[in-house]
């Protein structure tokens, strides 16, 4: 259920109804608007009694929400979330690259990368510490070491960085090096990790699962905005379809549809939804034609070297020249991007 607060009304009003709600047993969640101020109800089973609340001073109304999602959809808050990052702005207009390798695999390699990539004009940095494998014999991630070296790299830089965890063990230690907590595909659906991320103090960038549906991704973010954690960037990184020319299907419809639904950002991976580095270029126009935040960018140096993702995986040249045209078009479909520091 959704209070909805009269316009004149006072926070004492607002303090009451949170009250109430709480002492009802279930959880309120403050959703401040530029046209009102709205309180969403969560942890009520059943059908709430909207008298309860619209008895309250300073209630305009108290209406049902009809989605599964609830803090995630436009029903809740109809104006589009802003994703705070240090002074990154993601959501409303401005448009984010994350770029940098699939794995940070070597101090020094990564520093010049990350340094690469900057000048190229990525705002911000990725690079996977703990990697979530298929095969238990594959590099794994340099762990905390790995973390370490992203913090230097943001120090060296001023990028944040994004990098993502696979436990809750692990997420502990990318909450305290990173600037963003990467959810990754094969989590998705993993709810005591996303119920702690919704616990975290940093932004969530959740990757949609590589066999989950719309409802199944708007549900994932659901578990970590319920927990009080509203900084949170969708990411589409491919499905599994039948189709077997590239790694994945990019599922860029899915971009309109979350439009549609939620007040979410969300960016585009092209880089694991086609797996092959020279369909990257257009996936990544098409991602950001398509109405997308930001994007997700792998690039690596010596990718034949790469320790995961070598195919997919830009060379700094490339990565530069895509930037160029991605700049060409942003003001096209309303995004902006900053000149490069
Ligand atoms: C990654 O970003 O390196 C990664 C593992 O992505 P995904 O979870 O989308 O496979
Ligand atoms: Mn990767």
């Amino acid at each position: 259920m959704l209070i909805v607060m009269k316009k004149g009304s006072t926070h004492a009003d607002h303090d009451r109804v949170v009250r109430v709600i709480e002492e009802l047993g279930f959880r309120a969640h403050s959703i401040p608007g530029a046209e009102r101020t709205a309180i969403g109800i969560t942890g009520n089973s059943g059908p709430l009694d909207p008298t309860i609340f619209e008895i309250l001073p300073g209630v305009a109304q108290a209406v049902p929400v009809t989605r599964p999602f609830k803090l995630v959809s436009k029903e809740v808050k109809p104006d589009p979330t802003l994703v705070r990052v240090g002074s990154l702005e993601i959501g409303g207009g401005a448009f984010q690259i994350a770029a940098g390798p699939c794995a940070v695999e070597r101090e020094e390699t990564y520093l010049a990368c990350a340094h690469v990539v900057k000048q190229a004009g990525a705002t911000m940095l990725r690079g996977g510490a703990f990697k979530p494998r298929t095969s238990p014999y594959s590099f794994q991630g340099l762990g905390k070491e790995g973390l370490r070296i992203l913090a230097r790299a943001r120090q060296e830089t001023g990028l944040p960085v994004v990098t993502e965890a696979v436990d809750e063990a692990s997420l502990d230690l990318v909450e305290e090096y990173a600037d963003v907590i990467q959810i990754g595909a094969r989590n998705m659906q993993n709810y005591s990790l996303l119920r702690r991320a919704g616990r975290a103090r940093k932004p969530v960038f959740l990757k949609r699962g590589m066999s989950a549906n719309l409802e199944d991704f708007l549900m994932s973010a659901e578990y970590v905005l319920s927990e009080g954690n509203y900084q949170l960037i969708l990411c589409e990184r491919g499905i599994r379809t039948f189709s077997n020319h590239s790694r994945f299907t990019l599922d860029l419809s899915v971009i309109p549809s979350v439009r549609a639904l939620s007040h979410l950002p969300i960016f585009v991976d092209p880089s694991h939804g086609t797996g092959m580095r020279d369909r990257v270029p257009s996936m990544a126009r098409a991602g950001l034609a398509a109405g997308a935040d930001g994007l997700m960018i792998e690039v690596h140096p010596e990718p034949a070297r790469a320790l995961s993702d070598g195919p997919q995986a830009m060379l700094p040249d490339a990565f530069a020249d895509l930037v160029r045209e991605l700049r060409l078009l942003a003001p096209l479909v309303e995004r902006r991007m900053e000149p490069v520091a």
